[in-house]
């Protein structure tokens, strides 16, 4: 059996219906009636760091609550593999990468083992990102496959790598749907049935509950910001797509109209992420010695209560990516009442309303003139941040997502 992770907290439905609303909570609970009793299995390649550990504790809980029987597991890799797969996660996102016979060797032989482990007693396979997709393949060959299965992709698909994609999408044509979060990620004609279901947050998560402001006040000093100060926050995993070292330049931009503000970079190190420590190195490298800048892991302890204070103690909370699947810290932060500057591009978009509760944005220069202006206003500043909590409440809270997989998988 692949390992499975352990859920530490629960969740009730009941408990959603006052972040949420009455209509939401009914809505999840009549599409879950249908599949009550079955099992669900959801598949990825790490329990920890970045947006789909996120996701997953909270939903397996909610499932569990809905009398679903959802367990979640882990595709084991190997550095080798892990190195492997970030290069199909840059190349899927549109990076030149030198794409070799023998990388597609090492990624199927490692999924080829993980499969022979795999217990294919589930009715519903749900798997996530490009790491465990193979897994389909070799359960199918050797004539083990059971249940009905989905492909959640994560990632921003609009212009992949041709020569990666099309060795990945022979592996896709076998599910029995995709799930894309952007109608612009589907690939024209794929065969399996597409559905289209942003991502979304959990309000009753230590990274989203409420805390009051002299929580909030005592954590980020610990961490040396001045609560007094303007704070300006990106929280990522150090990745080219996050464009840390243009988050510095547009902050160090703003700074010489707002002398005072401080910037916090947090990014965790997740365990599938190999590039990772490279993109922090050049992240303080670029910072150089402006006390004014916090680059922050969670090998200091920054954990899910830690950034929620960061994100509510920001004037400003930051996600100026250059291509996002969707960017669940902008929901992170549209939800704390924050303004949100994003960059244009992929799930970002479909959060930010641009002028309403933030700005979206093409260059450090555009985020550096967006900063300035909102750092100065605190009246907009507060317009937009509830602006941002309500449209967070209406589209993008877990039991919106949760309603939606389970209507698609109802339908398969
Ligand atoms: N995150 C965190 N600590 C960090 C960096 C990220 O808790 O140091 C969380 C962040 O709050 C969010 C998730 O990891 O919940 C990242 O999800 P997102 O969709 O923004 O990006 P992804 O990593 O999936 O590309």
């Amino acid at each position: 059996m692949l390992r499975s992770v352990p859920i530490p907290d629960q969740r009730r439905l009941e408990d959603f219906r006052d972040p949420a609303g009455d209509e939401a909570v009914e809505r999840l609970r009549e599409a879950a009636a249908p599949l009550k009793g079955s099992r669900l299995v959801q598949v990825s390649s790490t329990s920890f760091g970045g947006g789909v550990s996120e996701l997953l504790y909270s939903q397996i809980a909610l499932l569990q609550d809905l009398g679903i029987e959802a367990d979640w597991q882990l595709l084991e890799g190997s550095e080798e593999f892990f190195t492997v797969t970030k290069l199909v996660h840059n190349a899927l996102q549109g990076m030149p990468v030198p794409w070799t016979a023998a990388f597609e060797d090492a990624y199927l032989d490692q999924v080829r083992l993980n499969a022979e482990r795999f217990e294919p007693d589930a009715d519903f396979v749900f798997v996530h990102d490009p790491q465990p997709v193979a897994l389909l393949t070799f359960l199918e060959e050797s004539g083990r496959r059971t249940g009905r299965w989905a492909w959640r992709c994560h990632i921003d698909l609009s212009q992949p790598m041709e020569q990666v994609w099309s060795f990945f999408a022979l592996h896709v044509a076998r599910y029995d749907a995709a799930v894309f979060t952007l109608q612009d990620f589907a690939k024209p004609g794929m065969a399996s049935r597409v559905s289209i279901i942003p991502p979304s947050i959990d309000p009753l998560s230590p990274k989203n509950a409420y805390l009051d402001p002299e929580a909030v006040r005592e954590i980020v000093t610990a961490y040396g910001v001045d609560a007094e100060r303007p704070v300006v926050t990106q929280v990522s995993r150090f990745d080219p797509w996050k464009d840390p070292l243009g988050v510095i330049d547009a902050f160090r931009e703003a700074k010489e109209e707002v002398p005072g503000a401080q910037l916090i970079l947090v990014g965790s190190m997740a365990h599938d992420d190999p590039e990772a420590w490279h993109f922090l190195e050049l992240a303080q490298e670029h910072s150089g010695d402006d006390p004014d800048i916090h680059i922050l892991t969670n090998l200091q302890d920054v954990g899910p209560v830690v950034v929620n204070a960061f994100q509510r103690a920001s004037d400003v909370v930051v996600q100026k990516s250059i291509r996002e699947g969707f960017g669940l810290t902008v929901s992170e932060g549209m939800w704390k009442e924050r303004p949100v500057i994003g960059g244009n591009v992929g799930g970002i978009r479909l959060q930010i309303e641009d002028g309403v509760c933030g700005y979206l944005v093409d260059s450090p220069g555009e985020c550096a003139r967006r900063l300035v202006e909102l750092l100065g206003d605190a009246r907009q500043r507060e317009e937009m941040g509830r602006a941002g909590r309500a449209r967070v409440r209406d589209r993008f809270l877990i039991v919106r997502e949760l309603t939606d997989y389970l209507t698609l998988l109802a339908s398969l």
